[in-house]
């Protein structure tokens, strides 16, 4: 991995101080000072460095610098973590300069990036180069510019200057601004050309300084304000635990366990305005997919300044908030799992809303959980942690049961609306299903029954109820099989099979967007007859449209929703009332709320159910739950039709009756039996390289490793593997993976960073470590 360029220019150069010594310099002479550098490499090292006199009075920890790296001693950009009068290091290089006037990171996020690095096993440097954004590493939206100051000489002597008129009106107005005004600024209040300014500037009376100015400040769209509401009995008692801890001024986590609709996210605004009326911050983190404007409205009706951190920001705009957030001038900050990082400089709380969503995983280096990370920091800047969900994760409950963490918990929904009857229906003898279609008899006719409702209220013909249907693959068909042969096509670089998108009439790669024509002959056999098998979200689409003709109905998956904004328009087209019918992948599952919904389909249940994926129950249960959250959430009541093959699988039989106490302990003694998570701490590690051979070779070796290490070391680390990744090739690369797996993650931290350091980097093989993985493809 190489360090990237920066584009900003050093503000400091070191050539630019005189080199001569001063006498004083000399004298303390072995009063050296030292900076300890990290770069952005996979080396979990600190290096070194002396910092050079003109620099001393300038660095500081949590700058960017410039010093000397690696082989031919190359000009590296490194992250200045410490200073110190001494070193054990000898022969020590010197820094070159300086790219930041002020530190980046906090002290507080200097800690919490450490110990990233310590628990998610990759380097320091890595951490701090991810965790702070291109665009305020680029100052992105900022520019240079020119502005003039005055320098007061004539102020001694005013007779011993002779000033036009205009000048001297250039004068009196930057004397009056009492602070730095740009060429254009100055010329255009003084109504004159650039003469003056160069005429007083040759004179001594202004001089030019450089000046960083932000372009441009995007507009916060203005809100109307709310009141809070008034809370019930549960979501009051919910808050005065939380209110408790914030006001003993200690650091713990509290699981907000409520079901959908029992009204969370009022317990959090109450628990953050308690929080900003101390002058502190807030920061909610959301899945990306739950940053809608309905979300973000509601915030921004209850608090005076809210930023909103999404992927979709430009560089510039993204710097924008960071000094905004920086500069105390933010009160909650709203974002997906990067937000964690935001640098509000008086932190109050930290709210994760779908503390369950597998999106708060981080799939690249460094990769963390925005939970572990949360808790991390509530701990530095000694604050609560409100985890919330409808279905917590097994994580998260073993840890409440073990006292370490406070359970408070929502069990109604507001104003006491029932929850939605779920009825799970067996399509295995289904006719409609069994000749290949999506939607049931039993889907099929309540469809109908929703359709068919022209609701009259409040005297006026209002449109019937709405309907939400979820299937979780999108494209038309999943995949494509050879009718001969029984082989399906595969990716010629991945070992998934293609799926066919009838829209693009493409077939496609999930996992590297490869995509071609759909072949006409098998690739095995040379046989014509290529089937289209499963049925995707396009398929479904196509169904629905034939089977309710002049039913409006709106698609939602990654597909259709590709242009930016998309999503709010289909959202909004829903919420209109100008689409009966909104189906879609997990984009419509989480957090929707359509008071209007009275009846969720869930077209497939057991696709998840059947991966290689020791969680495959749990999510399988937290999308029923999800999706049943989507209706009755009005007066008008709702209900939800689970369409499956597995009826009697736990997960799908509890989630239908809303119990979650019991699934817990039944997933408990199944995670038992299988050691894993979070019975056991699991750490991966993939193995990947275009040569099969070499690549289970060195995955043979490095198990071998990891079992003498530990053997060695005397602690207990079991292995799983080495095996082919359900995945076994991803872009013409080989996978292996290993499981190591103990009671303590610390026992495989310390086994791997002994493994690491006899690993000696390879060109043709490569690995990848992954704590608490949540993804196992
Ligand atoms: P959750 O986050 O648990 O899914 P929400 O906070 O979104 O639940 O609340 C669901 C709905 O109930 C929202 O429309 C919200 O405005 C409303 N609500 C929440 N608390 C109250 C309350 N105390 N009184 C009346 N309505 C409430
Ligand atoms: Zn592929």
């Amino acid at each position: 991995m190489v360090a990237k360029k920066s584009s900003q220019p050093a503000l400091f150069d070191a050539a630019s101080f005189p080199p001569d010594p001063l006498p004083w310099e000399v004298a303390a002479e072995n009063d050296r000072l030292i900076a300890r550098l990290v770069f952005n490499r996979p080396i979990d090292s600190t290096f070194d460095y002396l910092v050079p006199d003109g620099l001393r009075t300038l660095i500081a920890p949590g700058q960017r610098v410039k010093a000397p790296f690696g082989k031919g001693d190359r000009p590296t950009v490194g992250y200045c973590v410490a200073l110190a009068a001494t070193s054990e290091q000898k022969r020590l290089k010197t820094i070159e300069s300086i790219l930041d006037r002020q530190p980046l990171v906090s002290a507080n996020m200097l800690s919490l990036t450490r110990w990233i690095a310590d628990y998610y096993l990759c380097s320091w440097g890595q951490v701090l180069e991810s965790v702070v954004p291109a665009g305020v590493k680029q100052q992105a939206g900022t520019r240079l510019v020119t502005s003039f100051v005055c320098t007061n000489r004539e102020a001694a002597d005013p007779a011993a200057f002779k000033l036009s008129a205009k000048q001297k009106v250039v004068l009196e107005i930057l004397t009056t601004a009492g602070r730095p005004m740009d060429a254009a600024e100055l010329t255009q209040a003084a109504d004159c050309g650039t003469a003056p300014l160069a005429a007083l500037r040759q004179k001594g009376l202004i001089r030019a300084v450089r000046q960083r100015q932000t372009q441009s400040v995007p507009p916060s769209e203005p809100s109307s304000r709310e009141e809070d509401l008034q809370l019930n009995a549960d979501q009051q008692r919910a808050l005065d635990t939380i209110l408790g801890l914030q006001r003993a001024g200690q650091h713990r986590t509290v699981l907000l366990h409520g079901v959908t609709g029992s009204g969370k996210t009022e317990v959090y605004i109450q628990a953050i305005r308690e929080v900003v009326s101390y002058g502190r911050q807030a920061i909610v983190l959301v899945p990306e997919i739950s940053l809608t404007p309905q979300t973000i409205r509601r915030f921004r009706r209850r608090f005076n300044s809210v930023a909103v951190l999404h992927s979709h920001l430009s560089d510039a705009e993204r710097h924008w908030h960071w000094q905004q957030i920086a500069s105390g001038g933010v009160e909650v900050v709203i974002g997906a799992r990067s937000a964690v990082f935001a640098p509000t400089p008086n932190l109050g709380l930290i709210v994760i809303d779908e503390e369950h969503e597998t999106t708060f995983k981080q799939e690249t280096t460094p990769r963390y959980h925005a939970r572990q990370v949360a808790r991390q920091r509530a701990q530095i800047e000694n604050i609560p942690l409100i985890l919330g969900s409808a279905t917590p994760t097994l994580e998260s409950w073993l840890r409440v049961q073990e006292g370490q963490d406070t359970l408070v918990s929502l069990p109604q929904r507001v104003e006491r609306r029932p929850l939605p009857p779920v009825i799970v229906v067996d399509v295995r003898n289904d006719p409609m299903c069994r000749r290949g279609a999506a939607i049931g008899r039993a889907l099929e006719s309540a469809m109908r029954n929703v359709l068919r409702d022209e609701v009259p209220t409040h005297g006026r013909q209002q449109a019937g109820g709405q309907i939400i249907l979820f299937l979780n693959l999108r494209g038309f068909s999943p995949a494509i099989w050879c009718r001969a042969c029984g082989a399906s096509v595969k990716c010629p670089t991945c070992d998934v099979t293609l799926a066919w998108h009838k829209d693009r009439g493409k077939a496609l790669c999930h996992v590297c967007d490869f995509e071609c024509d759909p072949p006409s002959l098998c690739p095995g056999c040379g046989h014509a007859g290529l089937r289209y098998v499963g049925i995707g979200t396009q398929r479904l689409e196509q169904e629905v449209r034939a089977r309710f003709p002049g039913t409006s109905c709106v698609r939602m998956d990654s597909d259709s929703m590709r242009k930016r904004g998309s999503h709010d328009a289909a959202l909004e087209q829903f919420r209109a009332g100008d689409a009966r019918i909104l189906l879609g992948t997990q984009m419509i599952a989480k957090g929707l709320d359509f008071p209007n919904v009275t009846l969720v389909g869930v077209v497939n249940a057991d696709t998840i159910l059947h991966q290689p994926d020791f969680r495959a129950s749990e999510r399988t249960f937290q999308l029923i739950s999800q999706v049943s959250g989507r209706t009755g959430r009005g007066p008008r009541g709702g209900r939800v039709l689970v369409q499956t093959s597995a009826p009697d699988e736990p997960a799908i039989v509890l989630a239908a009756k809303h119990d979650f106490a019991t699934f817990v302990k039944h997933e408990w003694v199944h995670r038992q039996a299988l050691l894993a998570p979070p019975c056991r701490q699991f750490t991966r590690i993939i193995i990947r390289g275009k040569d099969a051979e070499r690549v289970r070779d060195e995955a043979k070796r490095i198990a071998q490793l990891c079992t003498d290490t530990a053997k060695t070391a005397g602690v207990d680390v079991r292995l799983l593997g080495p095996a082919p990744a359900p995945v076994s090739r991803i872009k013409g690369q080989y996978r292996f993976h290993i499981m190591l797996a103990a009671l303590e993650g610390d026992a495989i931290r310390t086994v791997w960073r002994k493994v690491v350091s006899q690993l000696s980097p390879r060109e043709d093989v490569a690995w990848t470590v992954d704590v608490d993985p949540i993804n196992l493809r």
